[in-house]
């Protein structure tokens, strides 16, 4: 798999979802383009809403589409926005891609041309993990 290629084309993916971001209270426009283990792309935009506890992330939204589609897979998701440089993703939506790839690499680009990249356990370190037997006590 020729890897740079693939990149592209996902940052690319999340610069096109970034164009469909709906923020107007923050302005903060964020777009998402996962990579699933198939090799196939789904995308979220963040989604505000007047009441403003309802907003929904670029990259939560990216993985509840997915979910939706059966796809629980990820290999890698890139985040695009506006700001001056690379945005990593909140601490909830690091714990939403916990739950289904712990090992996910994680990209970041700006509109202007600036990248970063982490692993999800450079970004959270001891993740919670809910232990099934504690309730049962
Ligand atoms: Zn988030």
């Amino acid at each position: 798999m020729d890897h740079s290629k693939s990149s592209t084309s996902l940052r690319e993916a999340a610069l096109r979802a970034l164009d469909n971001a709906y923020a107007p209270y923050s302005n903060f426009r964020v777009g998402a383009a996962l990579r699933t283990s198939d090799g196939r792309l789904v995308t979220g935009c963040n989604m505000e809403n007047s009441a403003y506890g309802l907003a929904i992330c670029a990259e939560t939204l990216a993985v509840a589409s997915a979910v939706s589609q059966g796809l629980t897979g990820f290999e890698e998701i890139a985040i695009a926005t506006e700001d001056s440089e690379p945005t990593p993703p909140c601490g909830a939506c690091r714990q939403v891609l916990n739950e289904f790839a712990p090992r996910i690499r994680i990209s970041s680009y700006t509109r202007d041309g600036k990248e970063a990249s982490w692993t999800l356990d450079e970004l959270l370190p001891h993740a919670f993990v809910l232990n099934q037997s504690r309730g049962r006590m």
